[in-house]
């Protein structure tokens, strides 16, 4: 009898209409091997990325590059988007599911050094440099979009990929203005891509929220000590709020988190200030609780402003959600991480991270040999623009293994490897990893819908509100004078060669 239900369900699972139609192993085998001989193109992709080296808002040449790499191999590519000249949107494909994938590719300033030496050794003094790698985000999201598409058309799988490379990502600016532009709006599930030194996955609340605020007062000047009865100092109004704000810190939860920094402070000690100004970051686990602190913050300001006859304004520059990954898309991603598996390191290349390791003061553990399994990771006190967009359609979150572990980030030393072997296998995984799971999303309708049900669940309870002020626009000259000072000198390093993926 029990022989004979079993018997029964199984037909039922075979009339039933093709649901479980998983990306096939054939597919999966296909996408792969588009990858693997794209592997020299990608790599060159990345360095080309490494050697731009951008800052934020300034990822002319990255995006340029680019733009020509997704456009040779068949993507349209709309540069300019949501007002910002560097934010970069591809698309192949008309049909649903449209699924995307969201990075960036923007350096970090004063991170330029020459690749595989391990004494500070800057390519060019003074200039920005890839110290976290994201250079190696445009070569994985372009051949894994590629060995989608290729397998898409072989296969006639219906669907659309695309590629968001959102600009100033370290500065945690531009997403939630794509989000606001509605970009997000026709895509059914996003893979946030990230570089790190294993290949995992995550879900839940995965990261910070946070939101940063300048705070800026209006005072009167006057001599220090011939008459300063007659002025109102900006300055104390400053150290008053930044007073408050220290009793305040009791009030609040376990998890916020409050820095900031003086950015004017008065020009000499004998000239009352009659403007100064501090840009503060308020973080906390979750958005409406990083509000409320900054909330009793701007009555800080308020107060500091009542009590010293000035007046205070304050600018939102940035502000970002909290990453929320899907627990369905997560598991699908697992599948492929695992069946993946990490890079075949070269006895050289553990070697070399090991002497890397010691030269950076960290435990000598070499390179990671396995994968991360499910659900180790906790929420990160970091925050990441891409945040928003996980609120506004189903997200995956992935890494790829292309960094030496133990070596921090933004910090010169992660400066050394972005164009390495090392990077470049994990690149391979990276790029494999993700066509196989973006297949999975197009082609399992049951896992996009648990996603979906999941996404619901999580926003009914906690409702999406923007906390960009609706008239704040990009601010597109951020970095530019930086990067027109080193530009000229960077520019002899680039690489000729354009690449191209086939
Ligand atoms: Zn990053």
């Amino acid at each position: 009898m029990r022989i004979l239900a079993r018997l029964a369900l199984l037909f039922v699972g075979l009339l039933l209409p093709p649901t479980g139609w998983a990306a096939t192993d054939e597919q999966k085998q296909f996408a792969w091997s588009v990858v693997d001989r794209n592997a020299a193109p990608m790599a060159k992709i990345g360095d080309s990325l490494f050697y731009f080296a951008e800052l934020g808002m300034q990822e002319f040449e990255s995006t340029k590059m680019m733009k020509e790499v997704l456009e040779a191999a068949g993507f349209t590519v709309e540069l300019g988007a949501a007002g910002m000249p560097t934010n970069l949107w591809a698309r192949w494909g008309n049909g649903r599911p449209a699924i995307a994938i969201v990075t960036e590719i923007d350096a970090l300033p004063e991170g330029s050094q020459t690749p595989m030496e391990f004494s500070r050794k800057p390519l060019v003094a003074g200039a920005p440099g890839h110290m976290e790698g994201h250079n190696t985000h445009g070569g994985v999201a372009a051949a894994a979009a590629f060995a989608v598409k290729e397998t898409m058309t072989r296969y006639n799988i219906p669907g659309s990929v695309i590629i968001s490379l959102g600009p100033a990502e370290e500065q945690l600016i531009s997403r939630p203005y794509i989000v606001r532009a509605g970009y997000f709006k026709n895509v059914d599930a996003i893979i946030y891509l990230h570089i790190g030194d294993d290949s995992a996955t995550a879900y839940g609340l995965a990261n910070y929220a946070s939101i940063s605020p300048s705070f800026t007062f209006h005072g009167k000047t006057a001599h220090g000590a011939v008459d300063p009865w007659d002025a109102k100092d900006a300055l104390d109004a400053n150290q008053l709020m930044d007073v408050g704000v220290a009793y305040l810190r009791q009030q609040l939860h376990p998890t916020y988190r409050i820095h900031r920094v003086i950015t004017n402070g008065g020009i000499q000690p004998n000239v009352i200030p009659d403007l100064a100004q501090t840009w503060w970051w308020v973080r906390d686990a979750n958005m409406p609780d990083a509000r409320e602190t900054f909330e009793k913050l701007i009555n800080i300001g308020k107060g500091a402003a009542l009590m010293t006859g000035t007046s205070v304004e304050y600018q939102v520059t940035a502000a970002g959600w909290p990453q929320l990954g899907m627990k369905a898309i997560a598991e699908a991603i697992q599948v492929n991480i695992d069946k993946v598996g990490m890079p075949q390191w070269s006895e050289e290349e553990q070697r070399f991270a090991r002497d890397f390791q010691k030269s950076a003061e960290r435990p000598q553990v070499g390179l990671r040999s396995a994968v991360t399994p499910p659900g180790g990771r906790p929420q990160s006190y970091s925050s990441n623009d891409n945040g928003d967009v996980s609120w506004a359609v189903p997200a995956g979150l992935m890494k790829f293994p292309a960094i030496v572990p133990g070596i921090a980030i933004h910090e010169w030393h992660a400066a050394v490897t972005p164009t390495s072997s090392i990077a470049h296998k994990g690149m391979v995984v990276g790029a494999k990893v993700l066509s196989a799971s973006i297949l999975d999303l197009m082609t399992r309708p049951e896992v996009m819908q648990r996603a979906r049900i999941e996404f619901e669940q999580a926003t009914k309870a906690m409702p999406y509100f923007p906390v960009l002020p609706p008239d704040a626009k990009p601010p597109l000259d951020l970095n530019r004078a930086v990067m027109e000072h080193y530009r000229p000198e960077m520019r002899k390093f680039y690489l000729s060669e354009r690449p191209r993926l086939f």
